[in-house]
């Protein structure tokens, strides 16, 4: 499938912003070092008193320290690896499932994943395990179970669309690691803050600077990378309508809304104390249970969605339109509930729940 023109402008932003973020980054390590050399070199040994002067050494070094530590903690928590609560599914307990995500790999000419994993979410994602390590992970949420195998098809189709999308892959990866490092950075220095009561200049330089530097990069990534993302759902839009079809692309999107409020009512029964040993079963059943004027609201909803600058995804219905204009047929048709897809749907649920309610 071409590459939009919009998508590799959008990447070519997008490595602006990281060097902007890098840069910036390492300006402010250099002047810590930079800066910590001259107060070191300060010449302070005609000083009557020797032991003073030491002090004041052990003062300036304590305070580069502090400064280092503050600057130097973006790093790890950027590195450290995010982890989502998942069940890994082998290809030999679920082959069914194995086979229908091979075929549409094969329909849509993506890479294949090398692993599926299940999670209790109304949703799909497309995981590279971490920067280094490229293993395509398949993230399928159980309460999908609720579609048709044909919109379940589009679903997939468009996460192996993000597969296809490898050469932003990686870019993507880091564009979302900083944008939730910087907001981690903040509270964390507010965090350390309330601990203690440091001087003026020392709450400035460990707290007020980098605090002010922390938002302004990420004023300055956020808005960019929330552009980024919608370019990219929009490019592996286009592999759902390829592959269910133009029409399909609406009830899909529909059927999803509906199902994210089956959830939202889930959860909060599960909240209230009502034990569930099977999340996605009591999702699936409280969508069953939707009455035919609550689905019209939802329809009514979704029409009315608009896109916000701070949206990871178009709005539904911007998503629709966008689809329709491409008058895909589609090419695999199966109107069966896709929870036949699974061979032991009960034990995956049972699994992935017990993860999220640990
Ligand atoms: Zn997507």
């Amino acid at each position: 499938m071409p590459v939009p023109l919009t998508y590799r402008l959008m990447l070519l932003v997008m490595l602006l912003v990281l060097a902007v973020n890098v840069v910036v980054y390492l300006a402010l390590l250099g002047l810590v070092g930079w800066l910590g050399a001259r107060l070191l070199a300060l010449d302070v040994s005609d000083s009557s008193d020797p032991l003073r002067a030491l002090a004041v050494r052990g003062l300036v070094l304590v305070l580069i320290g502090a400064v280092l530590f503050v600057l130097l903690r973006p790093l790890w928590v950027f590195l450290r690896r995010g982890r989502m609560p998942a069940v890994v599914v082998s290809s030999r307990d679920e082959p069914d499932l194995y086979a229908f995500v091979m075929t549409i790999a094969g329909l849509v000419g993506s890479p294949l994943p090398e692993r599926i994993m299940v999670i209790n979410d109304v949703n799909a994602a497309a995981g590279l395990e971490s920067f280094f390590q490229g293993r395509l992970t398949l993230y399928l949420g159980l309460p999908l179970g609720a579609l048709t195998c044909r919109q379940l098809a589009g679903v997939v189709a468009h996460e192996l669309g993000h597969f296809s999308q490898r050469s932003g892959m990686r870019l993507t990866w880091v564009v979302r690691r900083l944008e939730t490092l910087w907001p981690t950075l903040i509270a964390d220095l507010d965090r350390s803050r309330q601990t203690g009561r440091p001087s003026l200049i020392v709450d400035t330089i460990i707290y007020r600077i980098p605090r002010v530097l922390f938002v302004t990069i990420h004023g300055l990534t956020r808005p960019l990378a929330r552009a980024m993302d919608r370019q990219l759902e929009r490019h592996a839009d286009l592999y759902e309508a390829r592959v269910a079809g133009s029409q399909a692309f609406m009830g899909t999107a529909v059927r999803l809304a509906e199902l994210k409020y089956a959830a939202r009512e889930t959860w909060s029964a599960v909240r209230a104390g009502q034990r569930t040993p099977q999340v996605a079963r009591a999702v699936i059943q409280a969508h069953a249970a939707q009455t035919e004027a609550f689905r019209r609201a939802v329809v009514a909803e979704v029409s009315a969605g608009v896109t916000r600058w701070q949206d990871t995804h178009p709005s539904d219905i911007d998503r629709i339109t966008y689809t329709a204009a491409e008058q895909a047929p589609g090419v695999y048709r199966c109107e069966a509930p896709a929870r036949v897809l699974f061979r032991d749907f009960a034990r995956l649920d049972q699994l992935a729940t017990s993860l999220v309610l640990r």
